[in-house]
């Protein structure tokens, strides 16, 4: 990198030395900006790049509850309000021990050009909190929401920003959350994504991102004449992303092989099927439990303890889902030892910058998650639209809307990916094609 957006990270970086995930989500970005600034010095004359690595507006605020033994625990709370230029903000919270402004910035800053890429009028944002619903009560989860969205409520709304669920805010969240919302507002609009279907959620939304994901793999085999028939497939996680790309890919005629939770990986060499899928369903959403019980479950499941799916025997094709660099380079090299063709992101920045470039040196098909994991905002949005209209559409109308979509983003990032001179290179397609809308709606509205 050289030039305008080298400038522009290099000082980022001096700016906030201890943001690292941030910075390796803005370094892979402006990488591949690089080209695009020499070709339209619009860009620079404005400031572009200088603004869009700053978000518009960051809350930080403080979440006391009180936990089942009557004792107070305080958490803290973020949401940031990244990019608003093509729409409301629109991006997930994540409640989980490890998250910090870094990790919540970076993925406020991919979910800009993720949204821009579903040609949905949504802008970037991202939120959560450090606390860890793992191990605790249906009513601590509750009082904690609640006290969350005590402050939050003020800052959100259907027209500014449509927080979502990510790691940790599943379902039972969201319900929590949008309860207090109501209750504090006392109204009843469209303003979190991923509610309970009797209550203004859409059909498809749990399915969507691991469904968009397996779509997006999908495309990119098809530039290859593949498909998933017949494939091997290990899958990371076993939660919701993982789950709904393991169903889709076993309707498309693919073998998974394993799923994983941060106690290690589950590998099923003949393939999971329906039963076993259930089984895990119920123990990952209603039981709660750990993936190593369904190796106590099924014989021929074997539990690998702190290992990842990545070197465990051929896989043909590689669903990373659970968080991010969890796919590092040794990983990369033993997934191309063993055959693979095609890692497609579920997860946001799953791939480390050097497993990345293993892969691409390596002509494995690589999906960045922020084209290949994009349909759940995708549908996230769909949803805001059916809320506006008081309307819900089947779940055939919005599969299919969905599959359209991941259709479309593959189609822009291939084209942007030609057109600026690194054909088969999803991330720099991705990165461009996405960031030009943002980028020209923020010249037109002026500097603001
Ligand atoms: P869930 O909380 O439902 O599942 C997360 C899974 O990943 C769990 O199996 C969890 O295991 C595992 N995991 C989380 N952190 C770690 C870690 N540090 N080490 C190892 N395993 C870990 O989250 P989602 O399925 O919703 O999200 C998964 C990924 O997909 C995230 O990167 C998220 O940002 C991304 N994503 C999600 C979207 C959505 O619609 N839900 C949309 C787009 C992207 P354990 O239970 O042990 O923690």
């Amino acid at each position: 990198m050289s030039g305008y957006a080298m400038q522009v990270y290099e000082n980022l970086s001096k700016k906030y030395p201890w943001e690292k995930e941030f910075l390796q989500a803005a370094k892979e970005v402006l990488e591949s900006l690089e080209i695009l600034m020499e070709k339209e010095p619009k860009y620079q004359k404005h400031a572009i790049l200088e603004r869009i690595v700053e978000p518009e507006r960051t809350i930080i605020f403080r979440v006391p509850w009180l936990d089942d033994n009557g004792k107070v625990q305080v958490n803290v709370g973020y949401r940031i309000e990244f990019n608003s230029a093509i729409g409301p903000y629109k991006g997930g919270l994540r409640f989980h021990p490890t998250v910090n402004l870094g990790i919540l910035k970076f993925l406020g800053f991919e979910q800009i050009f993720k949204n821009s890429l579903t040609s949905l009028p949504m802008g970037g944002g991202k939120g959560g909190s450090n606390f860890d619903p793992k191990g605790k009560s249906d009513n601590e989860v509750m009082k904690f929401c609640q006290s969350f969205m005590s402050e939050l409520f003020r800052h959100i709304g259907a027209n500014t920003d449509v927080p979502a669920g990510d790691i940790g805010v599943g379902g039972r969240e969201i319900g929590f959350l949008f309860g207090q919302y109501r209750k504090l507002k006392n109204e009843f609009t469209g303003v979190l994504t991923g509610k309970g279907l009797n209550w203004g959620g859409s059909l498809v939304r749990p399915e969507a991102t691991g469904y968009g994901n397996t779509y997006f793999a999908e495309e990119m085999l098809k530039t290859q004449k593949k498909s998933f028939d017949g494939m091997t497939v290990a899958i990371s996680g076993s939660g919701n992303v993982a789950q709904y790309a393991a169903q889709k890919v076993m309707q498309l005629g693919g073998k998974v092989v394993t799923f994983s939770d941060s106690d290690g990986t589950v590998y099923d060499k003949n393939g999971i099927n329906k039963e076993k899928w259930d089984f895990m369903m119920d123990l990952k959403n209603v039981k709660r439990g750990r993936i190593k019980e369904m190796a106590d479950k099924f014989p021929g499941i074997e539990f690998h303890a702190g290992k990842r799916p990545w070197g465990l025997g051929k896989i043909d094709i590689a669903l990373p889902c659970a968080t991010q660099n969890e796919l590092d380079e040794n990983d990369a090299k033993a997934l191309v030892k063993n055959g693979c063709i095609c890692v497609s992101e579920g997860a946001n920045m799953p791939s480390t910058p050097e497993a990345v470039e293993v892969l691409l040196a390596n002509k494995v098909l690589y999906g960045p998650g922020k084209a290949s994991n994009a349909g759940g905002v995708a549908t996230s949005g769909l949803e805001m639209s059916q809320n506006s209209m008081r309307y819900n559409w089947t779940s055939e109308e919005v599969d299919a809307k969905l599959h359209n979509i991941m259709i479309n983003i593959h189609r822009s990032a291939f084209e942007a990916a030609n057109k600026y001179g690194t054909p088969g290179n999803y991330v720099n397609g991705a990165n461009i094609a996405g960031f030009k809308k943002v980028a020209d709606a923020m010249i037109d509205q002026g500097l603001i």
